[in-house]
């Protein structure tokens, strides 16, 4: 019989009665509060491990939601960014490494022609977004229910699954990520369920003419990794194509994560515009826009708008250079998700022995577990799916020295030293172990 186990959490508990005093909810984004007990705070990482000020280690696939490709801490990134920070951190002008950075971009992802840089994947999405308007001359766009695409007005609008009868065939309510977005801004999204062909052609048909772009992330890596199939973005290429919308492919997520040339890549599809985020500089801030030529071309006076003090500043954009030279040139990407393929099997070897139907989805370098035959292939799916097993093993693990997200949402990240240090994965599975009989 396994007892549940015991973790000291009285500095976290303790920091986070002072915080929540100074700070709304006690932490400085609202996706880290984990519940008054259960909210932990970091003391440092390194590698594919994290402490909190407890002094607890986890093995972490969270990862700062996917940034740390190659682990915490990494020296040859490290040191890069500190070569960044002596040249003095932010100009008023353009640098060399500006256009180092977007020929490796370029080298590695061939759709991403020109590049601009921005510091959050919201701002690079942002970006994307108003090119698209800019270069089309249209206003509305379509987003794919799951999605997420950063915290600005056109990209917080949802499917509301809640009144929802999965029976109907009607499309669930678009109803906008909680209080404070207008209303009078809801007409211009248009929302359409992932791999659903006829739904996706009967809205290109009925709005095709007045959109201006569609923007999808084919691993949804806030919706438990879903995956788009080829024949869904290939449809929607085509479609695009037809309508004259462009297509925007949000990589923040996936790019330099899943492939060297991201999921584009692995999915053989063209975006007109690409969004880059996390993986870029291996947790520096820095995001991307990508794409072709023409289209990037409206980045200018007269054209769309875009600038930013900390634009390309040196010290991510230091990091992001020798990042992406270590994930270009050297087996990093291989590592990561060679590691990512012996932890789905160790951990399917587990449930299968329990007789617990499970299946995975997304990439081994970033995957959602699910407990079902399949994986959901569309939001509705999940939303309407039971997902308490996971839940309730998800705390059990925070518990025995895992960070995964708490709710089935968010993919377990993989990263380089996770593949380096073989302790990870046998940490890794005997609290998987654990925790899944703790939770039956
Ligand atoms: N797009 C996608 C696919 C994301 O996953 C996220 C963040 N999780 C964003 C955009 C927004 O990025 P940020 O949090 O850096 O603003």
């Amino acid at each position: 019989m396994i007892s549940a186990p015991q973790r000291r959490l009285d500095k976290s508990n303790a920091q986070f009665q002072r915080a929540v005093k100074r700070l709304p909810l006690g932490v400085a984004s609202t996706f880290r509060y984990w519940g008054d007990e259960r909210t932990i705070y970091a003391h440092h990482g390194k590698g594919g491990r994290t402490w909190d000020i407890d002094g607890n280690s986890y093995v972490d696939y969270r990862l700062g939601y996917g940034p740390a490709i190659l682990g915490y801490a990494d020296e040859r990134v490290d040191a890069a960014a500190r070569r960044g920070m002596e040249v003095g951190g932010v100009f008023a002008l353009s640098t060399e490494r500006e256009l180092i950075v977007a020929e490796r971009v370029a080298k590695m992802v061939p759709a991403a022609e020109l590049v601009r840089f921005s510091n959050s994947g919201t701002e690079a999405v942002m970006a994307a977004l108003r090119l698209a308007r800019a270069y089309t001359g249209r206003e509305s766009y379509l987003l794919v229910e799951g999605g997420y695409h950063g915290l600005f007005d056109a990209a917080m609008w949802m499917a509301n699954m809640d009144e929802w009868d999965a029976k109907s065939n009607r499309d669930p309510e678009v109803v906008p990520y909680g209080k404070g977005i207008p209303e009078t801004v809801k007409h211009l999204a248009h929302l359409v369920p992932m791999n659903d062909m006829q739904r996706l052609e009967d809205t290109f048909r009925r709005h095709g003419e007045t959109m201006a772009a569609m923007l999808i992330e084919p691993i949804q890596g806030n919706c438990c990794a879903i995956s788009a199939s080829r024949d869904y973005v290939q449809l929607a290429r085509q479609l695009c194509d037809q309508y004259g919308v462009l297509l925007i492919i949000d990589e923040v997520k996936t790019g330099f994560r899943v492939g060297k040339g991201g999921i584009q890549g692995i999915l053989g599809v063209r975006p007109d515009i690409t969004t880059f985020a996390k993986a870029v500089a291996n947790g520096y801030p820095i995001s991307l826009v990508a794409g072709r030529e023409d289209v990037m071309r409206s980045f200018r006076y007269g054209g769309a708008s875009h600038g930013g003090t900390y634009t390309a500043h040196s010290v991510s954009l230091a990091a992001a250079e020798e990042c992406l030279r270590i994930l270009d040139e050297t087996p990093a990407l291989e590592t990561l998700a060679g590691y990512g393929e012996r932890l789905k099997a160790g951990v399917s070897q587990i449930l299968s022995a329990r007789g617990i139907t499970h299946s995975f989805s997304g990439h081994p370098s970033m995957f959602g577990l699910f407990f079902a035959e399949a994986p959901p292939d569309n939001y509705r799916a999940w939303k309407t799916s039971d997902y308490t097993f996971y839940d309730r093993m998800a705390y059990y693990l925070h518990d025995l020295g895992i960070i995964v997200e708490p709710d089935s949402r968010e993919p377990w990240f993989m990263c380089e030293a996770h593949g380096l240090d073989d302790s990870c994965l046998t940490d890794t599975l005997k609290a998987v172990e654990a925790a899944v009989e703790l939770t039956l």
